[in-house]
């Protein structure tokens, strides 16, 4: 298994480019009330070996999202309507990954 490293990476704090990534788990909750749910990732933590500067990039902002959405088609299979959780309003949105077709992120070198 190959653990991302494909593209390099920096810091976000002093720029350096010995940045390393490490697997944390990470629980949060989506929802509230009787919809709430802890929804568990594993999000990749960039670690600067310069500084030691931990952070979190749009990655991981997809990841949760990700799960979000996994989530949310538990909760509302296909076949039974439109009838999903009550309580909830204005909680769906587009999958992320229906936006996979967008790719090309400006300043990604060669
Ligand atoms: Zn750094």
């Amino acid at each position: 298994m190959t653990v991302g490293g494909e593209a390099e990476l920096t810091c976000a704090r002093c720029g350096a480019g010995g940045v390393s990534t490490f697997e944390h788990r990470h629980t949060f909750r989506y929802g509230s009330g009787d919809a709430a749910a802890d929804l568990t990732v594993d999000l990749p933590v960039r670690r600067c070996g310069k500084c030691g500067f931990e952070f979190l990039d749009r990655e991981s902002e997809e990841i949760k999202l990700d799960a979000i959405c996994k989530h949310l088609g538990v909760l509302s299979p296909s076949g039974t309507g439109r009838t999903g959780p009550r309580g909830v309003p204005g909680q769906v949105r587009p999958c992320p990954g229906k936006m996979e077709q967008t790719k090309g992120t400006p300043g990604t070198p060669g």
